[in-house]
């Protein structure tokens, strides 16, 4: 099958959260699944600076938005089996952030557009377009609004993920043909609109032969208000195109056994390793030097929905229990402060890092004992799976991708490969970390069984790509 995987973001190239992950990590599966795969990307300033030595010029077309003709230039890079395309323009993509800019709606409809537009300068011309996220959320629109008068593209059928339904791409109505260049009828019919205003993601999900979102679980909770941010009648309406299929992790890249960030490399058979990272872990945020203290972290972005509420609420009583705590992170101030303020009450005992650092996200994966996830919702989440992978016993919340992937510890046969709570209460929470340090200090045996069995998980992309396909088959035939 020929694909074409549309993102907003993939690494190594360019990274704000899990989609890049995904969308670095996927096509390479889908590739070695037997498909042939080209990405197409936007060539943001970071992009341009850090690969554009190795890209090769294709072309450069106008591209129709609205009333404005806008260039467009197209790269190439082909790397590990995969074509990578980058889209050219550098009044929307010569800037220092990738997103958050007063102009995304228009930013994001020109690379939509162009996805359309560039399709005959590929490679080749595709079976599947597969979109992510609201930012592509535009392309089977445009593609069924141009199949009319354009028979080639006619047979493409498109795949939609939703890797996070908060973000939908909402606009006013007077964007619909002035910034989007869509007729009238897009949102007389509902398609594209939602409680007045223009909806992106709406028009996606409307529109594409499939939805697939990032968990089985996932796909299950976005046919509820709680989950789906208002989307929720239209995930019902649409429940016999929607598939929920598990994220994978890069196992190669996310490897202990070879990981450059570590202090020590090991693997299930020979974990000495790992104690040398915890070691080092702790010298280097200047943590009491304590082999036999469990150390629990949190990796994540300090946003709501990552349940760090809870974690405040019980902050004291986790701390009672004897352990230490290590934060990475940024984002919500009222987060940030909450724990710069609890630095100072447990000098030696916690370590707080505000702001990005993927090098020492692996040193943490790599030195801790827990892992604390008590997400709110999680569409998928790595962070549990790469914790895993890494030897560290995940905590978290049963819900999204969280439950498909941890499973409860159950003492009486050894079951399970990590803690986890069903209701969003901190209590519940405080309960399992409980559970969780107390293991590890009464039955160091059972702990390293279960460290053993995250990691002897397979997490890996050729299992999702196996999805994906079988996805394909079914629209194409
Ligand atoms: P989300 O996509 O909602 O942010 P995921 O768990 O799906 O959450 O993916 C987060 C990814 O980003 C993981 O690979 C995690 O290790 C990484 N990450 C999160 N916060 C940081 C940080 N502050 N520094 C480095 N890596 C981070």
């Amino acid at each position: 099958m020929k694909v074409l995987f549309a993102a907003s973001e993939a690494v190594p190239f360019c990274k704000t959260g899990g989609l890049a992950d995904v969308a670095g990590s996927l096509p390479q599966a889908l590739v070695q699944a037997g498909n042939e795969v080209a990405v197409i990307l936007p060539l943001y300033q970071k992009v341009a600076e850090g690969w554009k030595d190795q890209m090769s010029f294709v072309c450069n077309i106008e591209v129709p938005l609205g009333w404005r003709r806008v260039y467009c230039g197209l790269f190439r890079l082909d790397k590990d089996g995969v074509i990578w395309y980058f889209v050219d323009n550098e009044y929307y993509f010569k800037r220092e952030a990738l997103y958050g800019h007063y102009d995304d709606g228009e930013r994001f409809g020109f690379f939509s557009r162009a996805v359309i537009s560039l399709l005959p300068a590929l490679a080749f011309m595709p079976e599947i377009i597969h979109c992510n996220d609201w930012q592509t959320a535009l392309v089977p629109i445009y593609l069924k609004d141009e199949c009319v008068r354009w028979p080639e593209v006619r047979g493409i059928k498109t795949v939609f993920t939703v890797h996070n339904i908060e973000y939908q791409g909402r606009y006013g109505k007077e964007t619909l043909e002035d910034l989007f260049g869509l007729a009238p009828g897009w949102f007389a019919d509902g398609t594209i609109a939602m409680d007045g205003d223009v909806n992106l993601l709406k028009g996606a999900l409307m529109t594409c032969d499939a939805i697939t979102a990032v968990s089985p679980t996932y796909a299950q909770e976005l046919r509820y208000a709680f989950f789906a941010h208002g989307m929720e009648s239209v995930m019902q309406r649409n429940a016999a195109k929607l598939h929920g299929v598990l994220n994978g992790i890069d196992m190669v890249r996310y490897d202990p056994a070879a990981d450059p960030a570590l202090e020590d490399h090991y693997s299930v058979s020979r974990m000495a390793g790992k104690a040398k990272c915890k070691a080092k872990l702790q010298r280097q945020l200047h943590l009491n030097e304590d082999p036999n203290v469990p150390i629990i972290a949190i990796i994540s972005r300090l946003v709501s929905h990552k349940g760090l509420d809870l974690v405040c609420r019980v902050f004291d009583q986790i701390m009672d229990l004897n352990c230490q705590f290590v934060v990475l992170g940024s984002g919500d101030w009222n987060y940030e402060q909450f724990f710069e303020e609890k630095l100072g009450h447990y000098p030696g005992r916690m370590a707080l890092y505000r702001g990005y650092n993927e090098k020492l996200a692996m040193q943490i994966y790599g030195g801790a004992d827990l892992l604390l996830m008590p997400s709110k919702s999680e569409p998928c989440g790595l962070a549990q799976m790469i914790a895993m992978r890494y030897g560290t016993v995940p905590i978290v919340r049963e819900t999204g991708g969280l439950k498909d992937t941890v499973h409860p510890y159950e003492a009486w046969c050894g079951a399970g490969n990590g803690f986890t709570f069903a209701d969003y209460n901190s209590g519940d929470m405080l309960y399992v970390i409980r559970q969780a340090v107390d293991l590890y200090y009464n039955n160091p045996s059972a702990f390293k069984g279960l460290r053993k069995t995250g990691m002897t998980e397979d997490f890996s992309w050729s299992r999702s790509a196996q999805s994906y396909n079988e996805i394909y088959q079914s629209i194409r035939s």
